[in-house]
C-alpha cells in the first residue's frame, strides 16, 4: 500500500485539473445510513431497504483505507468524514485511528448530525480529529422533530456543548428554509456571538430528497446576509475563501459581542472556480463534482485486483475529468428540475 507523500513537484502535477485546480481534499461518505430523516435529504416516512446500499456494496473499511492512502500519496492532504451519518457505522473510531496513522493526511475532520456526539466526543478528539461541522436547522425541540424526524433536539444539543467543551473547533451549519425554519436565522446568528463555534446558513438545494424542494423555500445567501446586517456590523474575514466553501463574515452585535458566520451559496454564488474537492461514495464511486453524475467505480476496480498504480491512475483521470462547474442556478431558471442523480447521504454531502 502507498501511503507516503511523493515529492511535492509530483504531488501537485498529479492532482491538478485542467483548469488548474489543485485538488487536494477528499469527503468520504462512510455509509449512506443515518439516525435522522432530513426532510430534504431523506424521505421522512423512512427509505424502503431496496434504496439503500446494499451491505456487501459498502467499502469496507480496509477497502476505504488503501483508496485514501493511494490519493493522500498522490498528495491529498485533507479529508473529511461525512455520509449518511458517519458515527453510526459500526468501527468507525478504529477506522479513525488507522486513518491517523496514515503519514502525509495532515488533516480529518467530520460532518455530523450531533445525535451520538455526546457519547463519542471524547474518543474523536483523542483520535486526533479537531474539526467538526455539525448540522442543526432548529433549537425548537418541536420544530428540529419535524425536520428531522427525531424527537432529539436535547441529545444533539447536550453532543454539541460537549463538543465545545472539549475544545473542538466547530461549525454549525443550518440549511435556510423560508417557511420552516426563516423565524430562527436571527436566533442562529446571534449564536456565532455567544458560543465558541462558527454559524454556517446553506442555501437549501434541490437534491437529496427532491420533493420538499420548493422555490419559495430557497432563501440566497444574499438575502439572509441583508437580515443580518439589521443585526449589527458585518465584515467579511480576509482570507476565509481559501478554507473551503464558505464566505465568512466577522458580526458584531449592538451589545458589542462578536462572532463569525458563514454563507455556503451553491445556488446563488457557486464557488467551482476555487473547488478542491474529490468525493467517494459509500459504494466506492469517486465523483469529481456533487452535481454532476459521472462517476468512476474505484470498488469494481479494487475488488477486481486492480494494482496501487491502477487505483492512482483512476483517480488522476477523475481529477482530470472534474467539471469546470456546475450548472445549479442555471437549470433552476428553466424549470425545478437539476440534474444531479442520487441521494445526498450515499454521495456525502
Ligand atoms: N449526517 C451528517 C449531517 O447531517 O451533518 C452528514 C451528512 S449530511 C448529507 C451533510 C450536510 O448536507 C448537512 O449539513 C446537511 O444539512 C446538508 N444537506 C443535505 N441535503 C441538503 C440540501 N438539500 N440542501 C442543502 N444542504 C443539504
Ligand atoms: Fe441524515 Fe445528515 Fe441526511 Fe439529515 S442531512 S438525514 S442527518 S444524512
Amino acid at each position: 500500500m502507498q501511503t507516503g507523500k511523493r515529492d511535492q513537484g509530483q504531488a501537485s502535477a498529479q492532482l491538478v485539473d485542467q483548469y488548474s485546480r489543485t485538488i487536494s481534499y477528499l469527503r468520504l461518505s462512510i455509509t449512506d445510513r443515518c439516525n435522522l430523516r432530513c426532510l430534504y435529504c431523506m424521505p421522512q416516512q423512512g427509505i424502503n431497504a431496496s434504496s439503500l446500499v446494499k451491505c456487501a456494496d459498502l467499502l469496507s473499511y480496509e477497502e476505504m483505507l488503501r483508496i485514501v492512502g493511494i490519493a493522500v500519496g498522490m498528495g491529498m492532504n485533507k479529508l473529511r468524514l461525512t455520509g449518511g451519518e458517519p458515527l453510526v457505522r459500526n468501527g468507525i473510531m478504529d477506522f479513525i485511528h488507522s486513518l491517523a496513522g496514515i503519514k502525509g493526511l495532515e488533516d480529518i475532520r467530520l460532518t455530523t448530525n450531533g445525535v451520538l456526539l455526546h457519547e463519542k466526543a471524547a474518543e474523536l478528539y483523542s483520535a486526533g480529529i479537531r474539526n467538526l461541522n455539525i448540522s442543526l436547522d432548529s433549537m425548537q425541540p418541536e420544530r428540529f422533530k419535524a425536520i428531522t424526524g427525531a424527537d432529539l433536539f436535547d441529545q444533539v444539543w447536550q453532543g454539541i456543548q460537549t463538543a465545545c467543551d472539549l475544545g473542538f473547533n466547530v461549525k454549525l451549519n443550518m440549511v435556510a428554509m423560508k417557511g420552516i425554519n426563516d423565524d430562527e436565522f436571527a436566533d442562529f446568528a446571534r449564536l456565532a456571538t455567544q458560543r465558541p463555534m462558527q454559524v454556517r446558513f446553506i442555501e437549501f438545494m434541490p437534491i437529496g430528497n427532491k420533493e420538499s424542494w420548493d422555490r419559495s423555500r430557497f432563501i440566497s445567501a444574499g438575502e439572509l446576509k441583508e437580515i443580518f446586517s439589521t443585526l449589527g456590523t458585518l465584515e467579511p474575514v480576509a482570507g476565509s475563501r481559501m478554507e473551503g466553501p464558505a464566505r465568512v463574515y466577522q458580526l458584531t452585535t449592538a451589545d458589542g459581542k462578536s462572532g463569525r458566520i458563514g454563507f455556503i451559496s451553491p445556488i446563488s454564488h457557486h464557488f467551482c472556480d476555487q473547488c478542491n474537492r474529490l468525493r467517494l461514495t459509500s459504494e466506492g464511486r469517486l465523483r469529481a463534482c456533487l452535481l454532476h453524475n459521472h462517476e468512476t467505480d474505484l470498488k469494481a476496480l479494487v475488488r477486481q485486483g486492480g494494482t496501487d498504480s491502477d487505483i492512482q491512475a483512476a483517480i488522476q483521470q477523475t481529477i482530470l475529468n472534474k467539471p469546470k462547474g456546475h450548472t445549479l442556478q442555471d437549470d433552476l431558471a428553466g424549470n425545478d428540475q437539476v440534474n444531479c442523480q442520487g441521494q445526498m447521504s450515499r454521495i456525502g454531502g
